[in-house]
């Protein structure tokens, strides 16, 4: 299955993150994951649910904004965005291009569980940002 090998990864980096920050429970996961990568959410859900096991991510759920595909015509360079899956140069009908968005599928942000006994910082979970 395509979605854990996937999934494990962002978990990993969104664990890293996590124990970074004394290990906090992770409360939520967001992606950004491109339309290439061919995701179906089903799968995806499932496969984290799967991976999120025994983790300091037990808890926490999933959340993906699809990130829609971008080319560029190899012939004329016109950035477009692909209608269907065989790709049509808008300019010059080229269908020779190459992909420059949406092939992504990467770790936006986690949101972290505050711990209990924190006394500063009382709006909510923290964000923190991978990149
Ligand atoms: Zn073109």
């Amino acid at each position: 299955m395509h979605e854990l090998g996937l999934i494990r990864n962002v978990l990993e980096r969104a664990l890293e993150i996590a124990e970074a920050h004394g290990s906090l429970p992770v409360e939520s996961v967001h992606l950004r994951v491109g339309d290439y990568q061919n995701i179906v959410p089903e799968l995806f859900s499932f496969a984290f649910e799967a991976a999120r096991v025994d983790t300091l991510a037990a808890d926490a759920t999933l959340t993906w904004e699809s990130v829609p595909l971008k080319v560029q015509c190899d012939n004329c360079k016109t950035l477009y965005m692909p209608e269907s899956l065989i790709w049509n140069c808008l300019t010059c009908a080229s269908n020779a291009a190459t992909l420059v968005e949406g092939n992504e599928l990467v770790l936006d942000h986690v949101v972290l569980q505050e711990p209990e006994t924190a006394v500063a910082d009382t709006q909510g979970a923290s964000v923190w940002k991978s990149r």
